[in-house]
């Protein structure tokens, strides 16, 4: 691919340069070779091809954090079996893409209905324009009883016994690539519509087995994240140094204070995902103001929580990446009113995220060095946009895979 200079109204890096008026970005090998004034650059580099997108804005593209798009998408969304599986999660893939996301976090729980073992979902994304994780988790759900599966002992269920079994443990930890959703503290609501129900967020683990686990992950240097919702739970994720709270529903001020002296990140899901309401813009404004580096993820795809007043669906939907700018819309609003920075507001879309994958060498932000993963938009995504329609090009690795011109 040739070099090439891509200049903009404006260019949000979600760095250390914050935001250039009139900026211009120049691209080599798929990285971010300069980001600068357009006068500058246009001296600098007066041999390069230009790209002209003076009436558009660039940002870095977006990451979502947590998804289950491979895994519980294809079979929840399309009546497919196993050999067409993967041919609906690539649509997935795509509509993620379409939205503006060139990253995912997954989880990989050992879907009860699939065949496929951790190796084939790498295997699949390897040769893909996107950048995906994988959690390796262990997932408890309820109908008439609790069902517990993990992306280990694949497609059989285990007991809850097993949870805790150290090799299964071990395992898991080795497999993961980053802190997903590896344990659920609490088991989540079934079907993720239903929040009623004899077990809904009934707690799977107990405080030392959880800290024996942090322990294992810990001990192969890998970071752990949990499904977590309610004071006693996140208390107990704290109590146990969980790295990363996934949803945190119901988190209090005092336990906001806590996690932000432990260093423990948070991945907000204001869709649902958990047996409470999920995380209100007023929730993630908090917690931004306490200095945790809050991530908003959909944990697509999920039905809307109907209870809750900040979102805009007045169905049950299963919605998916297409609404990752719409959920966070009134948070990066109530933080622009707060007087936060557009490049702090965006990294919760974007270096945040990253930072949850332990990528974020390698994207979220727009400077030297990092791959030119970036959106060419109306708008910044998700504070003055929503409508995936306004983003008119993403480029992942400096190739353009998505071109609404
Ligand atoms: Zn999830």
């Amino acid at each position: 691919m040739k070099a090439y200079v891509i200049k903009a109204k404006k260019i949000v890096t979600v760095s250390k340069k914050g935001s250039i008026e009139n900026g211009a970005m120049v691209v080599r090998f798929g990285k971010v070779r300069e980001v600068g004034k357009w006068e500058m650059i246009k001296q600098q580099f007066a041999d390069l091809e230009v790209i002209d997108c003076s009436n558009h804005i660039i940002t870095p593209s977006l990451v979502d954090c947590h998804t289950h798009l491979l895994e519980y998408g294809p079979s929840t969304l399309y009546p497919v079996a196993n050999a067409t599986h993967f041919m609906a999660g690539n649509a997935l893939l795509l509509q993620a893409l379409l939205s503006g996301i060139t990253a995912i976090g997954e989880q990989i729980s050992g879907q009860p209905q699939g065949d496929f073992s951790i190796e084939d979902y790498r295997e699949v994304v390897r040769s893909l324009p996107i950048n995906v994780s994988f959690a390796a988790t262990s997932i408890s759900t309820y109908l008439k009883t609790i069902t517990t599966n993990n992306s280990i002992t694949k497609p059989k269920d285990i007991e809850k016994g097993d949870l805790t079994n150290p090799m299964l443990v071990f395992q898991l930890a080795r497999e993961s690539d980053y802190p997903g959703e590896n344990l659920f503290i609490n088991v989540p609501p079934a079907n993720f519509i239903m929040k009623q129900g004899p077990k809904a967020g009934e707690f799977m683990y107990t405080i030392s087995e959880l800290k024996d686990i942090v322990k294992t992950f810990h001990t192969l240097n890998k970071k752990i994240g949990v499904h977590v919702a309610g004071e006693e739970g996140i208390r107990m994720a704290l109590e146990a140094n969980v790295d990363v709270l996934h949803h945190a529903h119901g988190i209090t001020t005092e336990l906001i204070i806590l996690a932000a002296i432990q260093g423990t990140k948070i991945v907000a899901t204001p869709l649902g995902g958990t047996h409470l309401p999920p995380n209100s813009p007023e929730n993630i404004v908090e917690l931004t103001v306490h200095n945790i580096p809050v991530s908003i993820a959909t944990d697509a795809y999920l039905p809307p929580d109907p209870n809750v007043s900040w979102l805009p669906f007045q169905d049950q939907k299963l919605r998916g990446p297409e609404v990752l700018m719409e959920i966070a819309h009134p948070a990066m609003q109530l933080l622009k009113q707060q007087n936060f920075d557009e490049n702090k507001i965006l990294a919760l879309l974007t270096a945040n995220p990253a930072q949850i994958l332990g990528k974020e060498k390698l994207f979220g932000s727009l400077a030297k060095g990092m791959d030119a993963n970036f959106l060419v938009s109306e708008g910044i995504p998700g504070l003055e946009i929503t409508d995936v329609n306004k983003i008119k090009a993403v480029y992942y690795k400096g190739e353009k895979v998505i071109s609404r011109n």
